[in-house]
Parts: C-alpha cells; sequence; structure tokens
C-alpha cells in the first residue's frame, strides 16, 4: 500500500505529509480522480478501503467515517463481494481486470457495473493496493435490454408479416404513392408469370394493366395521390389484368392505404377469377343444356301423343290404298294407288321411328338391319334436309347382314350425325350434300378371330373439324354451336351406345367435309333383305275363322277386308266385351285384337281367353298403336303374345295370322 493513500484517505484530498513535487503530483492526481464521472475507490491488501473520491460517496451516501480502513465486504455488502470471486485470483497476479455485471448492492440494490480493477505496487509480487474504478452503467443497460426487447418484438412481427406475405394465396402487390411496385409476393409471381425483381421498381399499371385501361388508372392514381376521393378504396373490384406474357384475365381486388410516417404505400390483394368464371359458364352452359333436355323431353312425349293418334288414320290411307291398288290391278289407276300407299307407309316409318327415338325404355336388342334404320332416319329428316337445300345420297350395300341391336338407340345414332351434318352445311354455299352409306369390313386372315363388321358413313361436305378440336368432339357437353342450337351430348351419348353394342364411334380421316363411321358387330350370319313387300298370298284360306276386335270401326273394317280378300271368314267385335259374348256362341281359330279398349281392354281379354278357351289364348295377335305405354310392353313381353304395330301393310298382317294358325 502507498503512503499516499494511507496518510491521504479523506475524500476531499486532504493535505498530505509530503512536499514539492510529490505533494503537487498527489494533488494533482487526487484532482484528477475527483473529476472522473466514475466512482473510484482504493484497497489495501486486506480489502479495506482506504480511499474513496466524492463520486462514491455521493452514490453510497455513506461518510468518510463509516468506511474508511473498513473490508470491502462489509461496505458493499456479501451477495456483491461474491460477484468478484473470479477475478480475484488474477488481481492477485498483478493483472488488470476489467469486469462488468449485475451485483445486489447493499443499500443501493441491484446495480450493473462497469468496472476496472488496477492492481498496483506489485515490485514484491503481489499487489499492495487495488484501485477500482467503477462506473454505474445500470440505467444504460435497462434502456439497452428495453431497446433490444423492441427490436426482438419488431422482428418477430416483421418476420411473421412476411412469412404471411410470402405465404399468402392471394397476390399481394404494394406500391408507393406513385404507383411504383414496392412489394410482389410468390402468389402474384406466379399469377403474373413474372419474377419479383422485374416487377419492383416498374409502374404497376405497367405491369399489370391492359394498355386501355392505364390512362383511367393513372388519372385515378393522380387523382388520389392529389387528396382526392379514391373510389376503389377498400371496396371489392373486378378488373381485367394482364400476364407477363399479354394474355389477359379475370381478377378481384382489395386496395387498402397504408401510412408509414409521411410516406403512403398503396397494396393490391389480386385473386384471379378465371377458374371462378370458367366454372360458372360451365354451370352456366350445363344448366342450358338440362333446360334443353327437359324441354326436349315435355316436346318429345307431346309429340309422341301426337305421333300415336296418327297411327289409327294412317292405317287407313295405307290399307286402303293397298286394297284399291289390288282391286284396280291393271288399271293405269292402280299405279296412283301404289303411290298413295308407298307414302302412307313412308309416314308410317317416320312416325315409327319418331315414337321409338321419344320413349325411354331399357335397351331392346333385336335383329336389325343398318339399312332400315339408315331409311328410317333419312326419312324422318328428309323434309328438313331438303328444306335446307341439302341432297341426300344413301348408298346402302344390299343385303347387309344384320346386328343384334336396339334399333331406337342405333336409330339415334344415325338420326344425330344426320343433324350434325345438316347443322355443319348450313352456312355452306353452293350444293350442299350429304351420304350416307353402309357396307361390311372386310374379314382378313389376320382377323379372323374378330367377328365381321358393318359399317355405316355419315359424309358431308360441310367445314369439317378442325384439329385442335377433333380430340374434345365426343367429350359430353363441348359443343361449338350457339346457345340452343347444341347441347353437345350428341356424338358423346351416341359413342357410348356404340361402345355398349361392342361397336365403335369414330370420325374418320378428313377429305372434303366430315365423315362419321359407325360399325356394328354382326350377329350372325342370316342376312336381312331389305324389306320388299311380301307378295300377296294368291290362294284362299279355306275355313279359318277370324274375330277382329277394335273400337275403331275403320281399322274392323279395313282388317277385314284385307283378311276377306285372301278367303278367311271374318267376324267382327268393337269391343272385349262383345268378343266373350261372340266367343261364348261361336268357335274361333285365331283372335286379332286391339290392346286399348275402353270397356274390356286387350290385356284383360286375354285372360278371359286363356280361362275359358287355353287353347286359342296362343292364337291372338293384338294389334297396336302404343309403342310407348310400359304397361303394353309388358303385357305382350310377359304373355309372349304376338303383336303388330300400327300402321301396318296388309303383307305383314297377312304373315302374321299365317303365322298364328300355324301354332
Ligand atoms: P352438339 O351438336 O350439340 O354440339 P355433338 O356432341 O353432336 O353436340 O357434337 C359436338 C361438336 O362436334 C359440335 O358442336 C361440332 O363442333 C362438332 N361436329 C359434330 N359433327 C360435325 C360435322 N358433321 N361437321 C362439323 N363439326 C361437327
Amino acid at each position: 500500500m502507498t503512503d499516499a493513500f494511507k496518510f491521504h484517505p479523506t475524500p476531499d484530498g486532504g493535505a498530505g505529509r509530503l512536499d514539492g513535487v510529490l505533494s503537487a503530483t498527489m494533488q494533482l492526481l487526487t484532482q484528477l480522480l475527483e473529476a472522473v464521472p466514475a466512482r473510484v475507490v482504493v484497497l489495501d491488501v486486506n480489502e479495506r478501503l482506504v480511499w474513496a473520491n466524492n463520486e462514491f460517496f455521493k452514490f453510497t451516501g455513506l461518510h468518510p467515517v463509516q468506511v474508511l480502513e473498513q473490508p470491502i465486504a462489509r461496505i458493499i455488502g456479501s451477495m456483491a463481494y461474491s460477484a468478484y470471486e473470479s477475478v480475484r485470483g488474477r488481481l492477485a497476479s498483478g493483472q488488470t481486470v476489467a469486469w462488468e455485471g449485475w451485483i445486489e448492492l447493499s443499500g443501493a440494490g441491484r446495480r450493473y457495473m462497469r468496472e476496472h480493477l488496477i492492481p498496483v505496487d506489485c515490485q514484491s509480487g503481489e499487489p499492495q493496493a487495488i484501485i477500482v474504478v467503477s462506473l454505474d452503467v445500470t440505467e444504460l443497460k435497462l434502456r439497452d435490454a428495453e431497446l433490444s426487447a423492441k427490436v426482438q418484438e419488431l422482428e418477430a412481427s416483421e418476420a411473421l408479416k412476411s412469412s404471411i406475405f410470402d405465404n399468402a394465396m392471394a397476390a399481394l402487390v404494394s406500391t408507393d404513392a406513385r404507383g411504383i411496385v414496392v412489394e410482389f409476393n410468390p402468389a402474384a409471381v406466379a399469377m403474373f408469370g413474372l419474377p419479383r425483381e422485374q416487377a419492383i421498381g416498374r409502374s404497376v399499371a405497367e405491369v399489370m394493366i391492359p394498355e386501355r385501361y392505364r390512362s383511367a388508372h393513372n388519372a385515378g392514381m393522380a387523382r388520389v395521390s392529389s387528396g382526392g376521393e379514391a373510389r376503389v378504396m377498400g371496396q371489392r373490384v373486378e378488373m381485367s389484368a394482364l400476364r407477363a406474357d399479354g394474355s389477359e384475365f379475370p381478377i378481384e381486388m382489395i386496395l387498402w392505404r397504408t401510412a408509414v410516417g409521411t410516406e403512403t404505400f398503396y397494396t393490391a390483394s389480386l385473386f384471379d377469377l378465371s377458374e371462378r368464371q370458367a366454372a360458372q359458364t360451365e354451370i352456366e352452359r350445363q344448366r342450358e343444356a338440362l333446360r334443353q333436355s327437359e324441354k326436349l323431353t315435355a316436346m318429345g312425349s307431346l309429340l309422341a301423343g301426337v305421333a300415336h293418334e296418327l297411327n289409327n288414320p294412317l292405317s287407313i290411307v295405307m290399307g286402303r290404298a293397298a286394297l284399291l291398288a289390288e282391286k284396280l290391278s291393271g288399271q293405269a289407276l292402280a299405279a296412283d294407288a301404289q303411290r298413295i300407299n308407298e307414302a302412307a307407309e313412308r309416314c308410317g316409318r317416320i312416325v315409327r321411328t319418331f315414337l321409338n327415338m321419344a320413349r325411354s325404355r331399357p335397351a331392346n336388342r333385336t335383329e336389325v338391319s343398318l339399312n332400315d334404320l339408315a331409311t328410317a332416319a333419312i326419312d324422318m329428316l328428309g323434309y328438313a334436309l331438303r328444306s335446307h337445300g341439302i341432297e341426300i345420297e344413301p348408298d346402302l350395300l344390299p343385303g347387309l347382314p344384320s346386328v343384334n341391336a336396339d334399333a331406337d338407340q342405333i336409330g339415334q345414332i344415325v338420326l344425330n350425325l344426320l343433324v350434325n351434318a345438316q347443322q355443319a352445311l348450313t352456312g355452306r354455299d353452293g350444293v350442299r350434300r350429304i351420304t350416307v352409306s353402309t357396307g361390311l369390313t372386310p374379314t382378313s386372315n389376320m382377323d379372323r378371330r374378330r367377328s365381321p363388321r358393318v359399317w355405316l358413313h355419315v359424309r358431308d361436305n360441310g367445314p369439317g373439324i378442325r384439329r385442335e378440336v377433333q380430340d374434345r368432339i365426343f367429350e359430353p357437353f363441348f359443343t361449338t354451336k350457339s346457345e340452343g342450337m347444341g347441347t353437345g351430348l350428341g356424338l358423346a351419348v351416341s359413342r357410348s351406345i356404340a361402345r355398349e353394342h361392342g361397336g365403335e364411334l369414330m370420325l374418320l380421316p378428313q377429305g372434303e367435309g366430315a365423315c362419321f363411321c359407325l360399325q356394328l358387330p354382326v350377329s350372325g350370319e342370316r342376312e336381312v333383305l331389305d324389306s320388299e313387300p311380301a307378295p300377296l298370298a294368291a290362294s284362299t284360306e279355306g275355313s279359318a275363322r277370324l274375330l277382329v276386335v277394335d273400337d275403331e270401326p275403320e281399322i274392323v273394317e279395313l282388317m277385314s277386308e284385307m283378311l276377306e280378300g285372301v278367303g278367311f271368314e271374318v267376324m267382327t267385335a268393337e269391343s272385349g266385351a262383345v268378343a266373350l259374348a261372340m266367343l261364348a256362341e261361336a268357335r274361333f281359330d285365331a283372335i286379332i285384337s286391339d290392346l286399348h279398349m275402353p270397356d274390356l281392354d286387350g290385356a284383360r281379354l286375354w285372360r278371359e281367353v286363356k280361362r275359358q278357351y287355353p287353347a286359342l289364348a296362343r292364337r291372338m295377335l293384338f294389334v297396336t298403336g302404343d309403342t310407348l305405354s310400359a304397361s303394353a310392353r309388358q303385357f305382350l313381353d310377359e304373355t309372349r303374345c304376338d303383336s303388330l304395330n300400327k300402321p301396318f301393310a296388309k303383307a305383314d298382317l297377312l304373315s302374321r295370322v299365317r303365322q298364328l294358325l300355324e301354332q
């Protein structure tokens, strides 16, 4: 311990016993230590406080007599004293130690000290005194801690916000007050197809607004920045946006303003409406398709009723014309009667095709001729085609093998193809032509295992089908036609029907116009000859007696005349009840009956006949104009009774009656 500190322990620097230079130096030093804005204490070798500056006394509030020569541990308290434990070794070895930390000072409480502990006078190897220069930086430390907590908080909130910004599903675009893009999140990058670095720093109008709207946008921006009304602020606005590749797409935008200090920023949250709008359009289209199909169904049942009603008068026209032709045989007028007959037969085919199309029922496969179905469809659409100036050229292979198929469904395919061809030809100048041809695929040696197929081609000389849409035309609801013209179901339904039949419907590689090909497997070896009327029987029918039952007198009369004309004995009844009464009176070989009659209908008549005359029940033929009614069909299916549809040709009636009598 130096003398100076031993003999000048007073806080005011006291008067020393040394004189001269030393005294002056000591005085200077003491003044300096008093002027330092830190607490300075000097401890002796026993860690007793031997000197302290005013700053120390001010801070502790203690008087020199209370502390001088007192152990420092007692002055600052044992808790604070123990904080220096770790530095004690280094001090002992003469090192100056910089130390800082929190200490619990008795009296002053918890303080943060920044100190230098300087061992002095170490000539003997051990320090004779320790000078402690101590700064209380508690306030600074607290402010620092507060500040760093705030910074941390800010950093956390910044990280949260930028993670929201980066992961938002909506595209977020921020601009400054001049409309220069300052933020462009990843969703915006994906939506606009523009890298972030190419968006930042550019005018938002240039980045995302189609050219024709830019001046309006810039005007709005200028108005808002000069304090004008911001019409779009906070509102959901739908508008067009521009992708980097120049394509436009619909978006919904919400715009808001953020003031940061004196700066103003605008942020837009953007949603791509393309998919929503496409879905909406699709829903509308399907709704329209449904409406169309409901309308068609309603019209179908209405027209089916009308067609049904036509059957009776048509039967009469056909039958009478046939009889007339026979009666006039050899005369010039016979040809006229024959023409009436042919025209009526065509009407009959049209009505039948229509009824078949309109009815909905489970598939009913029979042996059918594709040629007949094609002829029926051409007959049905003949007028519409001609009135559109379309020439129709059938080129049907005679003797085409039959297919095992549902005639209504296959007929529907042919009709769909014809209607499509007709619509495709609407805009064509010059000759409009549809060719319907049929044929048989040759079976090569390689193809022996595959059953031979019949085909039907419908070719038109319209505009054809663009390559880009060729793959899509068989998709349900795909149509290029205007609303009300197309439902996009025709080809889809047709193809699925063809496939259900083990066949295929396809578009053939294009020449002129479009050519669709329907292929179906041949069902057997039997060939269906084109339906030419069977020759009328020349012989009389001996003694067979027939009962004709129908509530329509004209039909009864017509059938009687046809049957009597070939020698049958015919009796007639105008209702089922009358027929039963007549059966009780006389013996009959066969019954030809209507199905729908007011008092006792065909089905009930059959049951009664079966009960009373079982053998005769097997010889009943039902003539029906009702191809639609499910109950009539069920009755015929269950009883396996033969039936003949109105209108019928004389030859058909006679051949069915002869078949009955052969049983
Ligand atoms: P729709 O006729 O109701 O549109 P389809 O399924 O029958 O539905 O046809 C789908 C699309 O195929 C049509 O919209 C049309 O673009 C195209 N198409 C069908 N047939 C022809 C044809 N003969 N010529 C040109 N395009 C056709």
